[in-house]
Parts: C-alpha cells; structure tokens; sequence
C-alpha cells in the first residue's frame, strides 16, 4: 500500500462508522419526537470535500448531498456517483443561470429578487426549480435570510412566483451555549413552518423543514427537523 492508499482506508473507514453513528442518533431523537429514522433525511454537506470521499458516503447509502458554492459542485459533478444534490449556500444571481437544471433542489433562497431570477431561468429551460425559504431565525447581520418579521409576507409573495416551487423552510441558528437555546430556535421554525402549512396557500408544499448541522443535529430532529446538514461529523474538519 502507498501511504495515500493507507491515509484513504482510513479515512473511508472514519466515514463509514461515523454514518453509522449518526444514523444511530437521528433514529432516536426521531423517535423522542413521536416519528421514526425514515421521516428524516440525512444530507451530507460536502463543500471542500474531494468526490473519492463524497463517492464512498454515497457507497455507505448517502443518497443526498449538499454543496455551498456553485463552482465548486459543477466541478466536482463530473467525479460523482449518481447522487440527489442540493445547494445550501449563498447563490448570487449572476450564478442563478449556471446552477438551475444541476441541482434537483436550492435551499437558500433568501429574496424576492433571487427567487425572480431562479424562476426567469427555470421557465426559460423549462423546467420548474423546487427551492426552500432560509429564514434567519436568529436576526443576525452576519446571516442571510428572509428576515423573520417578514418571513409569512416574503413567503406568500413567493408562492405568487411561476417557475419555481417552494417546498418548505431552511434555517441556520445562531451559534449557541447550549442545546435549550438551541431547541429554543428549532422550535420556533417549526412553529412557522406548521403555521404556513396550515395556511394551504397554492403552489406552496411544506414538506421540508431544513434545520440541524454537526452540532446541533439531534436537538433539531427533536423540534421537528425533517432534513439535517452534516458535514464535519461524517467527513472530520474542513480544510480549507
Ligand atoms: C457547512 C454547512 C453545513 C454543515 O456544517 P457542519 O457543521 O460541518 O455539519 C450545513 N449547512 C450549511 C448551510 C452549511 O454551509
């Protein structure tokens, strides 16, 4: 064996069981909160990430990955096992055209203006992009987000928007002291996420309600979560 050889055994094995134990954690909040481990969908976040690792989670039954900038994912696609992907970062609208038709859902959508742009770019491939709502539940300045005041107003003027379909909400809480704080955000997601849903407006289909990273993943299925993001904890530390 090359060292690379004995450095990537390793490195496949460390993925492998630390599924495994995530896997284990997610079935049990999930069934803390009254659901099972096949009501929540385990994303692996894979920014930074090379394919040879991201292919060996989509071997050990990854089936959705999340990706945080456009360029990065168009090139790494080519290297990648047949995988669902959503994008989870910041997109800017000069990225909208490139990255519509690649990804089969965007989670980050965070204005009118982005949301407009994805729309123009799906109607003229014709196709109909399914995205999430990021709300900042946290008001911070250093977040993007729909800001939570407006967050039910944004949400019913984007339901208007032909092209694109929204599917739920997206979400990334301040870092916290502790999993109370924590659920305490989670929580209050999930109460607009039922609230919207209760409000049956057309063209809207809360089904998904993105919340939990590496940190926070057990607390967030607890409160509801039915989609976490994980990457440290499958893949270790990001290098960057
Ligand atoms: C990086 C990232 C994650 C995963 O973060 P970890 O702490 O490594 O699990 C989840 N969601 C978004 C939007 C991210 O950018």
């Amino acid at each position: 064996m090359t060292e690379k050889q004995s450095v990537d055994a390793m490195r496949f094995a460390d993925i492998e069981y630390n599924l495994s134990v995530i896997r284990e954690r997610i079935a049990k909040a999930a069934e803390q909160s009254g659901r099972s481990a096949d009501d929540i969908t385990l994303m692996a976040v894979t920014k930074t990430v090379e394919p040879e690792y991201i292919n060996h989670a989509i071997d050990c039954g990854i089936n959705l990955i999340g990706e945080n900038k456009v360029q990065e994912y168009l090139g790494k696609k080519p290297f990648l096992r047949n995988c669902e992907a959503h994008l989870i970062g910041h997109l800017q609208t000069n990225k909208v055209r490139q990255i519509v038709g690649e990804v089969s859902m965007i989670q980050s959508v965070d204005s009118i203006r982005l949301a407009n742009e994805i729309a123009k770019r799906s109607l003229a491939a014709g196709i109909t992009t399914d995205i999430l709502a990021e709300i900042n539940v946290g008001g911070e300045d250093s977040k993007s987000g729909i800001e939570w005041d407006s967050a039910e107003e944004t949400i019913a003027q984007l339901a208007e928007i032909k092209g694109i379909r929204l599917q739920g909400l997206m979400a990334i809480p301040p870092v916290c002291e502790n999993s109370d704080e924590a659920r305490m955000f989670f929580s209050k997601m999930r109460r607009l996420f039922v609230d919207i849903r209760d409000k049956k407006l057309d063209n809207i289909n809360m089904s998904v309600l993105s919340m939990g990273m590496s940190s926070d993943y057990c607390e967030a299925v607890l409160e509801g979560s039915t989609l976490v993001r994980v990457g440290s904890s499958i893949f270790g530390k990001r290098i960057y």
